[in-house]
């Protein structure tokens, strides 16, 4: 084989190179979505190319004519790949399914079988000749009708191709569309190209393979420079477009690569902030920049007031956007508003503050109303009982009995009032603590002295098990006074003919005394366990009429052991007994005090 330098082979030759460059080069990143459909219009050019300069440096007639033949491995390949890369590129690729891809292989096989074969290459050319008068040798050629059909697929396939692109420019982003139209214009040149040299006969050379070599490496330029195919231009509008939060990619150097359609409202912005700074994306609110600058990852909540006087409320999360060698090549910033949320945030926390508000008013006239029943309830309770003696006294017997019927009632009301009085106080944050020092044993002798005729007139007996070292605490005496004394009263009045035990001995490990008040009475049910630390409830309301109480006791010796710094549990099996276990520090601050009202009287616990 002999082979001859043409002037026109250092063009074919140079194209080749590049058209090979690009091959390896996309081959090398056949993992980047996009760049496989890439590969086989690439390798149809370089055949293509490759052809054309070997067939350019060949010498005898044969050998060219070889080349020539083999070249159109390439140009029946260009444009089927051309247009299945277009399917591919706009994410059409479902289209070809096997039964597609053969039918669009069946037109490339039969025009290469008809152009090698020689009974059937007439239908293709109908003459070849070589032309050698001039430095470039060509070929002299009449197609035929074969050839015609063939152009027209090709054409046919480059159009479609062409048509498919051009659509998806419509649905594109700014970003993408330069992307695109540069893919629109190489795809657009070996058409031009092809028509001039088969339709308007411009020069005996086919600069076809020339065009696809532009095509193929504007694509190629398309996919690896811009990354475009990460996201195929479809999918990004379907999933970023239609997102309702905010999304903006920033490059290295803050400017703003992408910005979705929310995040140009959410700004007050056009598209036209894509590849500027970021600062014009938020160049209403300075404040933002400065809180962003520096922010690589995190989330954080903005408020942004608008032209039209609204505030809206956005939670803004930023990550970094890293290259495979972890370095920070940009940020993605997304952008979710939750004004709504703030809004119903801020009216659920007016609507509590109203009801908390409510809830001391309420307390607050509770407190006062108390106050003010318990001064005529004083005046009754002492004239009834003066009236009672000057009965007696007058030998007004018969009345006597209505008198102290009169006495027990009022003084029934006025410990309810007692005991309503303290719990709005609570309430209200206005009960007061003060804290004594005083000798346990004689809180002791107190508290059973006054129990004693409730455990005489239930038939009951009261255990004592006291530690022999109690010694001094220092807390509230009078509520301490005041658990007690509703734990006894409580054991003593749901108990008959039974036994009350009161046990107290100190734990010298937390600094507390532990007080048990223990009965053998009818005990609590499972389900009333619950709820008996809540104000007015009592397990039957028929107890009210047998054993009297208001449901209130058990409440506000819970809320006392809180303020005095303790605890208190109960245990109970419904028929046999029920156990309360108070553990109070033994020393408190002394000059602690909660509230500002007063706190309730030594006379009042009593009763
Ligand atoms: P009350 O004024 O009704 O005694 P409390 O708040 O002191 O109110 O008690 C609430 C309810 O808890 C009582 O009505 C009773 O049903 C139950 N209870 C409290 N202590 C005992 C106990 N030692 N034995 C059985 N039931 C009890």
């Amino acid at each position: 084989m002999n082979w001859i330098f043409t002037p026109i082979a250092l063009p074919v030759l140079i194209a080749s190179l590049i058209a090979i460059f690009v091959l390896v080069y996309t081959w090398q990143r056949r993992t980047m979505r996009g760049a496989r459909p890439l590969l086989p219009l690439m390798t149809g050019v370089v055949i293509w190319l490759v052809g054309s300069t070997l067939e350019a440096l060949a010498f005898d007639p044969t050998t060219r004519l070889f080349w020539s033949n083999f070249q159109f491995i390439g140009v029946v390949m260009a444009p089927t790949a051309w247009f299945m890369f277009s399917l591919m590129f706009t994410d059409r690729a479902a289209v070809l399914t096997r039964t597609t891809l053969g039918l669009l292989l069946i037109m490339p096989i039969l025009t290469l079988i008809l152009l090698w074969t020689s009974p059937w290459q007439q239908f293709f050319q109908v003459s070849k000749v070589l032309n050698t008068t001039g430095p470039n040798p060509y070929w002299d050629w009449v197609p035929g009708p074969g050839f015609w059909i063939h152009a027209a697929y090709s054409y046919l396939l480059t159009i479609a191709g062409f048509v498919i692109l051009a659509r998806s420019y419509r649905q594109s982003s700014r970003l993408h569309r330069r992307q695109i139209s540069v893919m629109l214009v190489g795809a657009a040149v070996p058409w031009i190209a092809n028509i001039l040299f088969v339709v308007v006969r411009l020069g005996p050379f086919d600069y076809t393979p020339f065009a696809f070599l532009i095509t193929g490496t504007a694509v190629a330029w398309g996919i690896f420079k811009v990354g475009l195919v990460e996201i195929t231009p479809i999918i990004r509008r379907r999933v970023i477009d239609e997102m309702q939060d905010g999304m903006l990619v920033l490059d290295e150097h803050d400017r703003v690569l992408e910005a979705n359609p929310a995040v140009l409202r959410m700004a007050q912005v056009t598209e036209d902030v894509i590849g500027q700074p970021v600062k014009q994306v938020t160049d209403r609110w300075p404040e933002l920049h400065l809180r962003f600058h520096y922010l690589t990852s995190g989330q954080e909540e903005v408020s942004l007031a608008y032209d039209d006087g609204t505030t809206r409320h956005y939670q803004v999360s930023v990550s970094p956007l890293l290259d495979k060698n972890d370095h920070l090549t940009g940020r993605l910033v997304m952008v979710h508003e939750i004004t709504r949320l703030k809004q119903i945030e801020t009216s659920l926390m007016e609507a509590k503050d109203a009801a908390e508000a409510a809830s001391r008013a309420k307390s607050t006239f509770l407190a006062t109303m108390s106050h003010e029943l318990r001064t005529p309830l004083a005046a009754i309770i002492g004239y009834s009982e003066l009236i009672q003696e000057r009965s007696e006294a007058l030998g007004y017997e018969k009345i006597v009995p209505h008198l102290k019927q009169i006495g027990t009632a009022a003084q029934g009301l006025n410990f309810l009032i007692g005991n309503i009085l303290d719990l709005s106080k609570i309430e209200a944050e206005r009960m007061d603590m003060m804290v004594t020092e005083f000798v346990v044993p004689d809180l002791i002798e107190e508290v059973v002295n006054s129990v004693q005729p409730q455990i005489a007139k239930n038939s009951n007996v009261l255990e004592l098990d006291l530690a022999p070292d109690l010694g001094l605490m220092q807390t509230d005496r009078t509520k301490l006074r005041q658990i007690l004394l509703n734990l006894l009263g409580n054991a003593t009045k749901f108990t008959y003919e039974g036994t009350v035990l009161l046990a107290i001995r100190p734990d010298c490990a937390t600094d507390c005394i532990l007080i048990t008040v223990r009965d053998t009475g009818e005990g609590i049910s499972d389900e009333m366990m619950g709820k008996i630390f809540q104000p007015f409830t009592q397990a039957d309301s028929s107890i009210t009429r047998v054993h009297g109480g208001s449901g209130l006791g058990l409440a506000i010796s819970s809320r006392f052991c809180q303020m005095l710094g303790g605890t208190i549990e109960a245990e109970s099996r419904l028929g046999e007994g029920t156990t309360f276990l108070v553990r109070l520090p033994v020393q408190l601050p002394l000059t602690q005090l909660i509230g500002s009202g007063n706190g309730r009287s030594e006379e009042a616990a009593q009763q």
